[in-house]
């Protein structure tokens, strides 16, 4: 008998769990944690099916005025070059995502003054006229005025974690943002509509499990469309460089698994810096609730240099993204999804 089992029936069917309930989960060890991922991985197929869906990224700048930490490409990072895609390079990578069967592209950069609101809205245009792909901003925190002007150029979704809900934690790596603008950034996109995406990083310094249970509770209290978790990898020549990954990796599938059964409904990517902790991270997180996967379509010469963290430039280089991550999902007895893969409430 598994005496979490209770437990997980009754999260299931809407009972709020306690920060201590999730705390005993994420202690869970042998065939109560095998549970959590079996209840994680169940519950995804009977929503969202047996398909994976495909959310292809560009990486356009890594230019950034803002100095976050635990990030390699923050204000004054050296050891790499910065760079700026033009519209065409970034139109132009679009179709090529379009091409390879992803119904999504994700345009991702640092905070860069040079990308204006006319700017980005004119690149959202011309990727909506050319190619129809629905559009997910991953840009940073914006005023309400600048998100309804993307939104109106035709973006559809937009991710910005909230990082760690403890403030002390994101109050000491965030030197330019305070967690109040983060979280009306996220509330201000829901009122606009967008298909709205927050998460946080597992295993920052200081962050304890009952830490890490209070950011997983946090996840179903912003009711979110899309939920985007992974590991903090310390980056050098970062402040957090000398810090370290959490030696028990269980911590982070189980918290994925959490996050996947306290929010059924979301969309949830297997984030890249999972491939950093080890080569085939990101199929773990699929085995354990993740139905999202974002290849990379950053072109080679600048994804080299887009390095937040060690290893992430190294993912998704072969010379056909799509068929080797069509490979990589059906070996895992999965599909890839040709679709758009909208918010389950929109359907
Ligand atoms: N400028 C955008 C995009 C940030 S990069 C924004 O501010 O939203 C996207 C995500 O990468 C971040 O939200 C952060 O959670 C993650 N990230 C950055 N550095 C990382 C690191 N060292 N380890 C793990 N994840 C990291």
């Amino acid at each position: 008998m598994n005496s979490i089992k209770p437990l997980l029936d009754d999260i299931i069917n809407g009972y709020r769990a306690s920060v201590n309930e999730i705390i005993q989960l994420l202690k869970s060890t042998g065939d109560e944690e095998e549970l959590i991922y079996s209840t994680a991985l169940n519950l995804t197929k009977e929503l969202h099916g047996n398909l994976i869906y495909l959310r292809g990224l560009i990486e356009f700048s890594n230019w950034c005025t803002n100095s976050c930490l635990y990030c390699g490409i923050r204000a004054g990072a050296t050891g790499f070059k910065r760079y700026r895609m033009t519209q065409d390079e970034i139109v132009e990578t679009a179709q090529y995502i379009k091409a390879s069967n992803c119904g999504t592209v994700v345009l991702q950069c640092g905070i860069d003054p040079f990308f204006t609101t006319n700017v980005l809205a004119d690149i959202i245009t011309a990727i909506k006229a050319t190619t129809g792909l629905a559009v997910t901003l991953s840009i940073g925190t914006k005023s309400y005025d600048d998100l309804a002007r993307l939104k109106n150029a035709g973006a559809n979704r937009f991710l910005l974690r909230f990082e760690s809900c403890q403030q002390s934690i994101f109050k000491r790596i965030h030197p330019d943002e305070s967690f109040e603008e983060r979280v009306e950034c996220i509330r201000n996109l829901q009122k606009l509509d967008y298909q709205t995406g927050s998460g946080f990083m597992i295993g920052l310094p200081g962050a304890d499990l009952k830490i890490t249970a209070r950011d997983i509770l946090f996840t179903k209290e912003l009711e979110l469309d899309m939920i985007g978790c992974g590991p903090f990898i310390p980056s050098p020549q970062t402040p957090l460089s000398d810090e370290s990954i959490l030696d028990d990796y269980s911590i982070y599938y189980k918290t994925m698994a959490l996050v996947r059964i306290l929010n059924p409904q979301a969309h949830i990517p297997a984030a890249t810096a999972f491939d950093s902790l080890k080569e085939d991270g990101r199929d773990e997180v699929i085995k354990c609730g993740a139905n999202v996967f974002m290849p990379n379509f950053t072109p080679e010469r600048f994804k080299e240099n887009y390095k937040l963290y060690p290893g992430k430039s190294q993912v998704d280089t072969s010379t056909d993204i799509y068929d080797a991550v069509k490979t990589r999902i059906e070996d895992l007895g999965r599909s890839v999804s040709s679709g758009v893969g909208h918010a389950l409430r929109m359907s």
